[in-house]
């Protein structure tokens, strides 16, 4: 059982809007604050290391998870690809008295406020534009053709449920950005 002192610290954003780098600052600067591994079925970028970066697992593993209620959110984020949180995930860091960071998408972070709607603070990161955005997503390198399409067509979707989050941050300039949510993770800790 969750109890209600147990807090979580949701970023989200369109991909490429910037959260994990903001994600990245918080974390150095706060050490309550843990990173939340996702599960997902995607797969690996030549960067990234299991346990660090996500739980790579393969579509029958992860549909075992949701069928047995391990998660507390999953979504299919892109075409056949699954990410989720792992309630597991959420415990194991509660269990060391530190407060996860969920870097998850618009709907996985809806599912995860409704769900532990009592000490949840839920950050938007909202690109400048979404021209903007699909400039960041090509510089990054780490999309052909169709995943940027399919990455800028959500995005512009995604924007349109800011609202629903406790605070929105433009993004437009990195350093600003970071200041605005070091002084709002800030006050979540203290409360
Ligand atoms: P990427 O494939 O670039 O690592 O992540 C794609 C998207 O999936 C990002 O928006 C990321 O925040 C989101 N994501 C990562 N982990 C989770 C998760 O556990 N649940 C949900 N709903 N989205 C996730």
């Amino acid at each position: 059982m969750v109890s209600l002192h147990q807090k979580i610290l949701i970023i989200t954003a369109p991909s490429g809007a910037g959260k994990t780098s903001i994600t990245h600052h918080l974390m150095k600067t706060f050490p309550k604050l843990a990173f939340s591994v996702s599960a997902t079925t995607r797969e690996s970028r030549e960067n990234e290391n299991e346990g660090v970066d996500y739980y790579f697992m393969n579509i029958e593993t992860f549909k075992q998870k949701i069928q047995q209620h391990e998660f507390a959110e999953w979504e299919m984020v892109y075409e056949g690809k699954y990410y989720g949180t792992l309630k597991s995930e959420l415990k194991r860091i509660w269990a060391f008295d530190k407060v996860p960071v969920l870097d998850i998408d618009v709907k996985g972070a809806i599912h995860v406020q409704q769900q532990y709607p009592e000490n949840t603070l839920s950050i938007f990161v909202e690109p400048p534009s979404v021209d903007e955005l699909k400039i960041r997503l090509q510089a990054r390198g780490t999309e052909t053709e169709d995943t940027l399409r399919a990455r800028v067509n959500k995005a512009a979707y995604e924007i349109s449920f800011k609202d629903q989050f406790d605070e929105v941050i433009v993004n437009a300039e990195l350093e600003v950005a970071c200041a605005q949510a070091s002084k709002l993770v800030a006050d979540f800790l203290a409360s």
